[in-house]
């Protein structure tokens, strides 16, 4: 469960991207966030992993504070949140094996790393999370020789390896068609729905977000306009 208590941000600049905000996330819910530009869904996502400081007020996690955690419980806390942003973030002339990989970077000592050497058990954990993204047969292939939503869907991949409990996903189909942001939303969708694997997603579109989630958070200036279910948000938001 994610918990705001009273989460304000004001960037060094003066801007109030997120005023007060109070809410509850439960596992295995499907939130997506929408908001014109500018509306502060970034900043609200990147808080939860604290991708940034929030000014004021507090987040938790399953009870515990993400906003006051410090080294290692910091670390164990954000090796549980799987990050997907809306240009995929992959290393664009490795593997896509390697790209999946790296989501195992969290669970082995530095020095293994460095000579990149990762254990039989961790290629197979890789190799799972392409399955479950139909992309098995790519996993050979140079990252940049495959299409934008099967790029989007490899780093949905990588934070399955990560062994992420929670994905946040930050405008993640916004530079795809029609067609490959159906494949990617129906794949956070199945995800959701097999490993009860609790989805933030922002988006632009309301038409989007009224497919996929079980919930809507509208923001805008910052605030909470709406919170609930999809049948009642309306094109306003
Ligand atoms: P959205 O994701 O809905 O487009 P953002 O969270 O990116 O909104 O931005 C919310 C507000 O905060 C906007 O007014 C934006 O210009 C501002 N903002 C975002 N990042 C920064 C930053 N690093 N410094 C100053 N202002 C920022
Ligand atoms: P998005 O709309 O996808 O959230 P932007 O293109 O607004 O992203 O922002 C890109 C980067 O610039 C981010 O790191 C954001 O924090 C920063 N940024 C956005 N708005 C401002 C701003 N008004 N002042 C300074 N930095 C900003």
């Amino acid at each position: 469960m994610i918990e705001f208590n009273h989460v304000s941000k004001v960037y060094p600049n003066g801007t109030t991207a997120l005023n007060e905000v109070d809410l509850q996330i439960e596992d295995g819910e499907f939130v997506v966030v929408v908001g014109l530009s500018g509306a502060g869904k970034s900043t609200f996502l990147r808080s939860i992993n604290r991708l940034h400081e929030v000014t004021e007020g507090e987040i938790l996690i399953n009870g515990e504070s993400i906003t006051k955690a410090r080294g290692s419980s910091l670390y164990r806390m954000r090796r549980e949140i799987g990050m997907i942003f809306q240009n995929f973030n992959l290393v664009r002339r490795s593997s896509v094996m390697r790209n999946v990989l790296s989501g195992r970077v969290g669970y082995h000592s530095t020095l293994r790393m460095i000579l990149g050497l990762f254990p039989r058990e961790d290629k197979d954990i890789a190799m799972q999370a392409l399955e479950r993204v139909n992309l098995q047969e790519k996993a050979y292939s140079r990252a940049d020789e495959l299409s934008g939503g099967q790029q989007q869907r490899v780093s949905i991949a990588r934070a399955l390896a990560q062994e992420a409990k929670l994905i946040l996903a930050d405008e993640p189909v916004a530079s795809l068609d029609p067609m490959t942001t159906k494949q990617v939303m129906d794949d956070l969708a199945r995800i959701n729905k097999e490993l009860n694997m609790t989805m933030v997603v922002n988006l632009h579109f309301i038409d989007v977000a009224r497919q996929y989630a079980t919930r809507i958070i509208g923001l805008r200036e910052g605030e909470v306009v709406f919170d609930g279910p999809v049948g009642q948000a309306t094109d306003e938001i």
